[in-house]
């Protein structure tokens, strides 16, 4: 029997083990992808830092992008999927039936299930990002568009959902984003260099990125994807930002995107905003301490202030007909993703953590 290899968490803080496990029949309502490229998230890091707990061993990584090499016909003939199809793996399981659900924000659901993290002793085995092999369900598939390049799809799989849910939620708040004259973005790792994507395709005319330390190939980036102007904490301090933040838009940011993850960010982040301006935060995603606010600017500046977490299916079709939409930004995301083989895990997670590449990916 064909095997394949498995990238497998035993422990926080301890190395990955590769295994090897036998490719099996998709069970119905299944399919077999092969991998074309799998990213590192943040997420990832955080769960390895033991950040996010989870039982072990677990097969991690949740930006799977493959081939489909296996499914039913019926399966097929039902979903439009196609053996030899390139998809995008959405690893939320939203129950269907709980109040959030029922009400459209399947996002945001109240018992959310994943497809990843199983026990890879247990068959199918391949539950997650990093395995040359993934079975998944094949309602949670997104096909690939033909005429678009599949690994370099994978850069912002999971960033770009994150951040235009987030844009989204702000659009069914009515905060129109899209007439901002100034917007902030707090973090230059992936959902924050796609939020200053987004926001350039918007026309917004200024849009500052902001870095907690000097990163020039980050700084470069945003520059690159449409950011008017980036400025580092460390180098140029929080004062000298706030100020040029005044002077550029008069009032105070229209809009803040937080993408940092530092609980820090949050106390600066309502500072730039103007008065009603729109504090977007989906970029705290694991529990990294707290920090004291001045509530008084969420009264008296009228904020308003929208989380988001989880994306839906809807919002990864979104993603990828963004860059159908945009051919002129290809080149740039796809030359951000820096490879490593499955073997090759724990220099990824490693180099991931430390802020190395602008996107680290598993390929096979
Ligand atoms: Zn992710
Ligand atoms: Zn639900």
């Amino acid at each position: 029997m064909k095997t394949a290899k498995i990238a497998v968490m035993t422990g926080v803080n301890t190395p990955f083990e590769v295994r090897e496990y036998p490719l099996t029949e998709p069970a119905p309502g299944m399919a077999q992808l092969q991998l074309v490229a799998s990213g590192v998230c943040g997420t990832d890091v955080h769960i390895h830092r033991g950040k996010i707990p989870m039982s072990m061993p677990a097969a991690i990584g949740h930006e799977f992008v493959g081939q489909v090499t296996a499914l039913s016909d019926k399966d097929s003939a039902e979903s439009g999927i196609r053996v030899g199809d390139y998809a995008v793996v959405d690893i939320a399981c939203p129950c269907g039936h709980c109040p959030l659900c029922r009400s459209g924000d399947d996002a945001n659901c109240l018992q959310m299930a994943t497809t990843n993290s199983g026990n890879p002793d247990v068959p199918p085995h391949f539950y997650g990002g990093f395995g040359e092999y993934n079975y998944s369900p094949v309602k949670n598939l997104i096909k690939i568009p033909d005429g678009l390049d599949p690994r370099m799809a994978c850069v912002y799989a999971c960033a770009g959902p994150t951040a235009l849910h987030a844009f989204r939620l702000a659009h069914e708040a009515d905060c129109q984003v899209e007439k901002a004259d100034t917007a902030v973005v707090q973090g230059l790792g992936p959902v924050g260099s796609f939020a200053v994507l987004y926001l350039r395709s918007l026309g917004i005319p200024n849009i500052i990125a902001l870095t907690g330390q000097k990163q020039p190939d980050r700084q470069e980036l945003a520059l690159r994807l449409g950011a008017t102007e980036v400025y580092d904490l460390q180098t140029d301090g929080e004062e000298k930002i706030l100020q040029r933040i005044k002077e550029v838009s008069g009032i105070g940011a229209d809009l803040v995107f937080e993408a940092s993850g530092n609980p820090g960010a949050i106390p600066q982040g309502m500072a730039m905003l103007r008065n009603r301006g729109t504090y977007l935060v989906p970029g705290q995603y694991s529990n990294s301490g707290t920090v004291p606010i001045a509530p008084q600017l969420i009264t008296f500046n009228a904020l308003r202030i929208i989380g988001s977490s989880q994306y839906s299916v809807s919002d990864v079709e979104h993603y990828l007909q963004f860059l159908l939409d945009h051919p002129e930004v290809q080149e740039t995301i796809g030359e951000m993703a820096v490879s490593y083989h499955v073997e090759e895990i724990n220099q990824a997670i490693e180099d991931a953590a430390a802020g190395h590449n602008k996107k680290t990916i598993i390929v096979l």
